[in-house]
């Protein structure tokens, strides 16, 4: 499973994660960038840019939200919206793996008022989920309605209804007039526990004047320069850096589980009918291609299988 984790993954210099505090404390800062990744992700998917801008601002919050985990623990973005995209899908983990997709890659709508890709038309109305998995029986899922359908807003929302932080979120994507992803990336300030009533309302305007998160990194910054652009006056303490790789966790080995899952009938059919199985990632858009025989011999060690379990 390693080896086949290698396979996919992708790594660049640029795209990675930078924490830090500030305010003495009281604020916690990430900052992202991935633009490679984003990129990576369009080409696999053949993304039109509103969908590039979508999902590449989710995938930006979620490496954020996978930097603050630890060890195997990983996390999950669900936007589920009643636009065009439908649903959005971003997967990262505290090494820095990260992936994702929207259903619909092709989508076109045209730019809102202001002349900018129309991201709320978009996605339209919905839920954002967030299921961490902290290696529990469980996995901790929460979710807030979407309030705007831009995305940062509705992290911010999610922050602070769902996990009582307040916090303040930028996200942004440049797509180039090729569709070529030019710069994503994004910032999340919180306010920690301890934090004064001058810090917090100092928070809901400390992005007021930040240029767009996608002009700066397109002028070349990176993670930690986005962060001291935000708090530069309130001497950022930088903790750690994260890098980020596009990473998918899909195997052979994997199809070949949800093939014994199908069972024995409905492979006999897939091999008089097609003569082949193909399946196709969701979230890389790998293909694996199971030719007849193999087919044969998966249908084969299912029925040895469901005969030795007759036997016990
Ligand atoms: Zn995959």
């Amino acid at each position: 499973m390693g080896n086949s984790m290698a396979e996919h993954a992708r790594c660049n210099d640029r795209d990675y994660v930078a924490m830090a505090t500030a305010a003495n404390g009281q604020i916690r800062a990430l900052a992202v960038v991935n633009t490679g990744i984003v990129e990576e992700v369009r080409t696999r998917h053949q993304m039109l840019p509103v969908a590039s801008a979508a999902l590449g601002r989710t995938m930006a919050a979620t490496a954020m939200l996978g930097a603050m985990l630890k060890d195997e623990e990983k996390v999950t973005v669900q936007i589920i919206g009643d636009g065009p995209l439908e649903h959005i899908v971003a997967d990262a983990d505290a090494k820095g793996n990260l992936r994702g997709y929207v259903q619909n890659p092709n989508v076109h709508v045209p730019s809102n008022p202001q002349g900018k890709l129309d991201v709320k038309a978009a996605v339209g109305r919905g839920h954002l989920w967030v299921i961490r998995d902290l290696g529990l029986k469980e996995p901790y899922r929460g979710g807030v309605p979407l309030i705007s359908g831009e995305i940062a807003e509705d992290f911010a929302s999610y922050f602070f209804r769902s996990e009582q932080t307040p916090s303040a979120v930028a996200l942004g994507v440049l797509v180039e007039r090729d569709y070529s992803v030019r710069a994503a990336g994004g910032l999340i300030l919180q306010l920690l526990p301890g934090a004064n009533e001058g810090i917090a309302i100092m928070l809901e305007h400390m992005l007021e004047d930040l240029p767009a998160i996608s002009s700066i990194i397109d002028e070349g910054a990176s993670p930690e320069d986005i962060i001291c652009h935000a708090v530069d006056d309130l001497e950022p303490k930088y903790l750690g850096q994260l890098p980020l790789r596009f990473a998918c966790t899909c195997s052979r080995e994997r199809c070949e589980a949800t093939l014994i899952a199908l069972g024995a009938v409905e492979l006999e059919d897939m091999i008089k009918e097609q003569g082949e199985a193909e399946l196709i990632c969701h979230f890389c858009k790998e293909r694996y291609i199971f030719d007849k025989e193999e087919l044969e011999a998966i249908k084969d060690q299912i029925l040895l299988q469901s005969a030795r379990s007759d036997q016990d």
